[in-house]
């Protein structure tokens, strides 16, 4: 049968990456249909129920600060919070919150069936609707054929997907769902260049089973206990607030130890990994439990952190056991740590094999070189990990709103978002192995941090209609108290002849011997906004520096009002590190400077002939877009660039 109603966008999957770019595209205005397996499984988390990190919370606060959904999820499901880093940089430091994944999931759900311009629709997507080399629709397992103009696919880990347990194993998408073999045949009748992969995961734990006492307690910030108990429980949204916070509740620390080491070992003839049974590569930075006894043999002993499922389940995660040995191994390994010597394992630990498709057959906007209309986002493009899918499924659902609307499509660049690093990367050099983000990925870290992501992209998310009214004010609000309370601190003169030298001394570690801005004051070290506030009080210099006459209060918590916290740390982060934001500023106007001149799609590089001949084939492979994709391509040297550079300068 075919659908009646014509689509605009279909996005095919309902996990992090699919849901966010449904959202996205309905956003923006478009008619937007989310095919998924099931409608039950929308915004699941396959493994480990947290969200955020370092790299990962930068993430997820772009996608927040362009409208999306998965920091507000995060607040109305988190069970525990915390900053890490938090004694660091702040380019550094990044939320990270344990979530109720019952309460994450009900959470999506709700905003999906609340959307407006999208529909759902429960079934497997078997094969896509292609004319010519374009993508017109797609087609479910009972045949309903869906028209559109877009597609975005998202599949995650159900390509074909393969789940090992020990020499035994199955075809599944994850644990208890279907794999879409038929669809995962397509896509290789279609050509599209693609390997395999594997990610795994770790046996679940009945809580009423652990000995609790000989576990250590970790609660999260905010909380007494916890690392940090001063600070506020952290928020994640830029729309969020503690009060949607769930009850919070602590996770726990436990150990392998050497006789968990030797069941390990016993087990490593019957190891999937390492009888070849597995072919693909697995996630690095997340490796097994068995991986890492391997790699690492010398060590006695790794941390197992074990983080509660959800408020209204026992079910626990122990996290850092993630295997695909036989199930007789986990029971025994699982037993012989402390407090888990009576666990009852609830599920097994697996691993999955899933076909990915190489992201360097992808434009810069996600679309398919190949197929016109056809998007990818996700664990399809090789990426691992919740923050990494739904801020490319955002990202290739805005863009497949933006051809639908005739406009171009938005591309980040790397000095501007998280996401624009993650998807450079991704285009330009491609996956050996399930990427992650890490912020050492990052050039421009330091314009890049989790506190300004609105100031970054908010306003660029309202331009496209991907941000609402109510986060459009606070976000305007916000920005317009900070550049007033920053020109403030500039313009208020603080006088020796006024100020007090015991004060200043006070304050300042020292008398002050001319006039200084307030700004200035606060750029040097130890030196905070809290002092600042509280020093000197009617005794400031007036607004100018020609008019000494007229004393003002200092600015005080009342001034700022609600938005105080937000205002304090931006001010004290753009006085702090002017210095360094400004030179990485000049940094990327230097490197603007070839970023984005275009290559022409058909340039000939067999012709250009001052290159090597390893430089041109790997630009004729890989056909960057810009000159700055192409600097990043491994192989093509800073000299290659400069030849390219000349040859297009010739008009070539
Ligand atoms: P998924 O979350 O996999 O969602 C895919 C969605 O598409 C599902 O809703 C599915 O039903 C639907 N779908 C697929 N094919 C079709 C079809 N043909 N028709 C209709 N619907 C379809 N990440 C980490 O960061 N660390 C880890 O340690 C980690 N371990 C993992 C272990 C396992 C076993 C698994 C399965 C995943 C693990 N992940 C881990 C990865 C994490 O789950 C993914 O990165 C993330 O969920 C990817 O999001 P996604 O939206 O791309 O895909």
């Amino acid at each position: 049968m075919l659908y009646p109603q014509e689509f605009d966008v279909i996005v095919v999957g309902g996990g992090h990456a699919g849901t966010e770019a449904a959202l996205a595209a309905a956003r923006m205005g478009c008619a937007t249909l989310l095919l998924t397996h099931n409608i039950e499984t929308l915004g699941q988390m396959s493994c480990n129920p947290s969200i955020g990190g370092i790299g990962k919370g930068h993430l997820v606060k772009e996608v927040d600060a362009l409208g999306g959904a998965m920091a507000l999820a995060t607040d109305e499901g988190g069970i525990q919070f915390r900053i890490l880093n938090s004694s660091k940089g702040p380019a550094v430091r990044a939320t990270r919150a344990q979530a109720d994944r019952i309460l994450y999931k009900a959470a999506i759900r709700r905003m999906l069936e609340n959307q407006p311009n999208l529909w759902l629709f429960q079934q497997a997507v078997d094969d896509l609707m292609v004319e010519g080399d374009r993508v017109v629709g797609a087609v479910t397992q009972v045949g309903i054929r869906f028209r559109s103009r877009t597609v975005v696919l998202t599949a995650g880990t159900f390509l074909d997907g393969k789940i090992h347990v020990g020499l035994n194993n199955y075809a599944a998408g994850r644990a208890g769902d279907p794999p879409a073999v038929s669809l995962s045949a397509r896509l290789k009748e279609l050509k599209l260049p693609q390997g395999r992969l594997k990610t795994g995961t770790p046996p679940r734990i009945d809580g009423r089973t652990i000995d609790w006492s000989k576990c250590t307690e970790q609660p999260g910030d905010g909380v007494r206990g916890g690392m940090n108990p001063d600070l506020p429980v952290p928020v994640f949204s830029f729309m969020g607030n503690t009060a949607m916070h769930p009850r919070q509740i602590p996770c726990w620390i436990t150990h392998t130890n050497q006789r968990t080491h030797d069941i390990i070992r016993s087990g490593f003839d019957r190891s999937p990994m390492f009888t070849g049974k597995i072919e693909g590569v697995g996630p690095r930075y997340c490796p097994s439990v068995e991986d890492k006894i391997n790699r690492f043999a010398d060590k006695d002993s790794h941390q197992i952190f074990l983080e509660p499922e959800g408020l209204t389940t026992h079910e626990v995660y122990p996290n850092g056991i993630s295997t695909s040995l036989p199930f007789d191994i986990q029971y025994d390994l699982v037993r012989s740590m402390a407090g888990l010597e009576n666990a009852h394992i609830l599920r097994p630990g697996y691993a999955i094999e899933y076909d990915y498709f190489d992201p360097r057959s992808l434009k810069a906007s996600f679309e398919t070189k190949q197929i016109q209309g056809l998007f990818f986002a996700g664990q399809i493009n090789g990426t691992t990990g919740y923050e990494e899918a739904a801020a490319q499924g955002l990202f290739a659902g805005l863009n497949a709103a933006l051809q639908c609307q005739g406009k171009d499509a938005w591309l980040p660049r790397r000095d501007e978002a998280y996401l624009g690093v993650l998807v450079d990367d991704l285009v330009t050099q491609g996956v050996t192995e399930p990427y992650r983000m890490f912020t050492s990925r990052a050039e421009f870290r330091l314009q890049l941090r989790e506190d300004n992501a609105d100031m970054r992209l908010t306003e660029q998310g309202r331009v496209m209609g991907l941000v609402d009214d109510a986060r459009w004010d606070a976000f305007s609000r916000k920005r317009d108290a900070v550049s007033r309370e920053t020109e403030r601190l500039k313009s208020t003169w603080v006088n020796p002849r006024i100020l007090e030298a015991a004060e200043s001394e006070r304050v300042l570690g020292k008398a002050i011997e001319r006039e200084y801005n307030l700004f200035d004051l606060l750029r040097r070290p130890g030196v905070s906004y809290p002092d600042l506030m509280g020093m000197g009080e009617g005794r400031w210099a007036p607004a100018t520096k020609a008019d000494d006459a007229d004393a003002r209060p200092v600015v005080s918590r009342e001034t700022l009002g609600e938005l105080h916290d937000a205002v304090v740390e931006q001010v004290e982060i753009a006085a702090k590190y002017s210095g360094y934001i400004d030179r990485q500023k000049d940094e990327v106007e230097r490197a603007a400077h070839y970023e984005h001149l275009k290559l022409p799609p058909d340039l000939d590089y067999a012709q250009v002939t001052a290159l090597s001949f390893e430089a041109r084939q790997k630009l004729a492979k890989h056909r960057p877009e810009t000159l700055g994709q192409a600097s990043r391509i491994s192989g093509i040297t800073p000299a290659s660039i400069s030849l390219l550079m000349i040859h297009l300068k010739k008009g070539g």
